[in-house]
């Protein structure tokens, strides 16, 4: 099976209805297998979209969701719920710590229990405006790995994915400098390797666009981009993933 080496992942959110949804998957074009292309739908479009999937290449996600298998959680969908339809689950991602923040360690245990489904788990790290102004960044981001990734990952790690998303990038026109981004995905890395023996593609988000998607897929450290508001048009989108197949020489 051929590994790919670069992952452009678009997180719609909350937008879309579903003839929306399902006209934007039927525009998005087919990557090499060096590059995996994925979406994450709002939840409900998640097993539509998985029925219609016009390319199979695509993998589907959803955008959260929590480890307990069933129970009194209303509101809530369990990772054993939406398994069976999907190939990744966004976890953490800042929007969720936000709105709705988890007990300490929850994310962790989603992470395991996708990896034992056999699903990829993307968990999304990144320090506010505040902690990279006051230098702490890093100590931020190590604290979050420690928080969601589990000790007992064993070969588990080689479906985890982590996205760096700084907070103050996403959703404001303001990317972090391609600099800024290998800098922090260089410290990931060392993170993992310290911690687990051996690293995970790591992905920059926030305000990623087809404009700057280049510069920072030629970083040395990060794999991929996780991408909001560039993936709800099909378009932009599409130039993302052409600039992933230039930075990998295709
Ligand atoms: C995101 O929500 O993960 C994200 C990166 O959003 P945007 O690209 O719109 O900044």
């Amino acid at each position: 099976m051929h590994v790919p080496t670069t992952f452009i992942i678009g997180n719609w959110k909350m937008n879309t209805t579903l003839d929306e949804a399902q006209a934007l998957l039927s525009e998005l074009s087919a990557a090499s297998s060096s590059v995996q292309v994925g979406i994450a739908p709002p939840m409900p479009w998640v097993v539509p979209l998985r029925q219609a999937l016009p390319e199979p290449g695509i993998w589907i996600g959803a955008q959260q969701a929590v480890p307990t298998a069933t129970g009194a959680f209303s509101g809530d969908v369990s990772v054993s719920m939406i398994s069976p339809y999907v190939d990744f689950v966004l976890i953490g991602h800042s929007e969720q710590r936000l709105y709705h923040p988890a007990p300490q360690g929850t994310f962790a245990q989603t992470v395991q229990t996708l990896l034992t489904e056999g699903k990829t788990a993307v968990l999304c790290v990144g320090e506010n405006q505040e902690v990279r102004d006051a230098g702490r960044a890093r100590d931020h981001v190590g604290a979050q790995l420690e928080d969601g990734i589990p000790d007992t990952i064993g070969d588990g790690i080689g479906r985890l994915i982590v996205a760096y998303e700084p907070v103050w990038a996403i959703g404001t026109s303001r990317a972090a400098s391609a600099d800024d981004a290998e800098e922090m995905a260089g410290f990931i890395h060392d993170w993992c390797t310290g911690r687990f023996g051996r690293s995970v593609p790591v992905l920059y988000g926030g305000s990623a666009t087809e404009d700057n998607a280049l510069e920072f897929l030629t970083q040395t450290h990060v794999s991929g981009l996780l991408v909001g508001s560039a993936s709800l048009h099909a378009d932009r989108f599409n130039r993302i993933v052409a600039a992933a197949e230039v930075a990998i020489g295709h």
